[in-house]
């Protein structure tokens, strides 16, 4: 069964006592347990991070990773490294990593392979551009994302899977998509599931909305079917805005 989840993508903000604090307000608030909860400090502050949140419902994730399992890649953090500190979520794909650090599709289906190698979890990100939604070619961009970055996994390897679909356009621009418009991007993604991979995996796996998500637009766009949770950037760096948002869940 698909699981309702929201993560919350600190980016590079957050120093090693800012990261502290905001992850006690957010325990403090008791965020629901039925949805999984899911921060995302800078690498810096993963091992802390871990220890502050044993024995509660949130799941520390990494924001990225190297392909390689090890070498010379000066400044590269590797798969080993993450589980070594009980870091078992990667987020990938993220659209600032594929614009800024030029990671493309291909890229991105090694670092999945290295990822699902070792039993992570990916939360796989991807989503098109402006540009893409004017012409009418963003179902296009992102059926060539997921066919290019996941589809070749196996079967098993897809309880591993979150999808993360974030439109680059919607996110930290404070315009969101529409409930309607990431219900119908949604449920596009799910058939292109049935269709490629297989109904149970179509049905099981969760897909989260992504871009400008903030405590009083939640709940409308959680609402929709085909909407499982969201991965946050800007409101999860407050700990009312963050639990608000996951409370927009139940
Ligand atoms: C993100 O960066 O993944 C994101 C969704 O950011 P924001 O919520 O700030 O739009």
């Amino acid at each position: 069964m698909r699981k309702k989840i929201v993560a919350g993508n600190w980016k590079m903000n957050n120093d090693a006592a800012q990261a502290e604090a905001l992850i006690d307000a957010i325990i403090n608030k008791k965020p629901d347990t039925s949805t999984k909860v899911v921060i995302a400090p800078p690498f810096v502050s993963l091992q802390a991070a871990v220890a502050q949140t044993r024995g509660t419902n949130i799941i520390v994730a990494a924001q990225n990773m190297h392909q390689a399992e090890n070498g010379a890649y000066t400044g590269e953090i590797s798969v080993n490294m993450l589980k070594g500190i009980n870091v078992n979520t990667v987020i990938l794909g993220h659209s600032e990593r594929r614009a800024y650090f030029g990671e493309t599709n291909a890229l991105l289906a090694e670092k999945v392979n290295t990822a699902l190698n070792h039993n992570l979890t990916v939360i796989f990100c991807f989503g098109e551009e402006l540009a893409d939604r004017q012409t009418g070619s963003h179902f296009e961009v992102v059926e060539r994302q997921l066919r290019e970055g996941l589809f070749h996994i196996s079967e098993s390897d897809w309880s591993n899977i979150v999808l993360a679909y974030e439109p680059v356009w919607a996110i930290g621009t404070g315009e969101t998509a529409s409930p309607e418009q990431a219900q119908e991007m949604h449920e596009f993604i799910r058939t292109l599931l049935r269709n490629n991979i297989g109904s149970k995996i179509a049905e099981d796996t969760s897909i989260l909305y992504g871009g400008s998500v903030k405590p009083d637009n939640a709940s409308e766009i959680f609402s929709k079917p085909d909407v499982d949770g969201g991965l946050i950037g800007g409101a999860s760096l407050k700990a009312d805005d963050f639990v608000g948002i996951i409370k927009g869940m139940a």
